[in-house]
């Protein structure tokens, strides 16, 4: 590790946070942006934070949409945040199920599937993160318990809201 200070990352959960959970989103039509989204990710990005996507995506599992759809997906989401000033910095996402169709996705706990840490704490090591400094937003259980298993705070979101409000007033404790 150099000896650079590690920076603060904000981990953000992507269906019911960064945009509305309308049931395994992979089409473009379903990419409807959270209210103060963009805004949101800027106000991150302003203060330091490393922005990181941790999204489980079993929809890939349950065969209703390919890695390469959900890839896509997941790049054009970023794009419309970027269009409004947002930058999104990483992305992770997790593909696996225990009821996975297909063999390669079928995994009984996979340590990257939330509410297990894996996306998180290889994110730390792989961009030098500081778990202490890193926030977590996520709108479910599963998001909290694979914060605090990262040494992460958790921070939970209700879907609907304005999502830059919510930052900024983490922020600003
Ligand atoms: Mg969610």
């Amino acid at each position: 590790m150099s000896r650079a200070a590690k920076r603060p990352a904000a981990f953000l959960d992507r269906d019911g946070v960064l945009i509305f959970d309308s049931g395994y989103p992979h089409a473009p039509e379903h990419l409807r942006l959270m209210p103060g989204a963009a805004q949101a990710v800027r106000r991150l990005n302003e203060a330091g934070y490393v922005t990181v996507i941790v999204t489980n995506q079993s929809g890939v599992a349950r065969g209703m949409f390919s890695e390469e759809t959900m890839h896509g997906f997941n790049h054009m989401l970023i794009e419309r945040l970027a269009e409004e000033g947002g930058r999104i910095d990483a992305v992770y996402a997790c593909p696996f199920h225990e009821e996975a169709v297909e063999a390669r996705y079928r995994h009984p706990d996979h340590p990257d599937r939330k509410p297990n840490p894996g996306m998180l704490l290889r994110a730390i090591a792989e961009h030098g993160l500081d778990s202490s400094l890193s926030l977590m937003i996520g709108d479910k259980g599963s998001d909290m318990e694979a914060a605090r298993r990262a040494g992460v705070v958790g921070h939970r979101f209700t879907e609907g809201d304005d999502l830059d409000q919510f930052v900024a007033g983490l922020l600003t404790g």
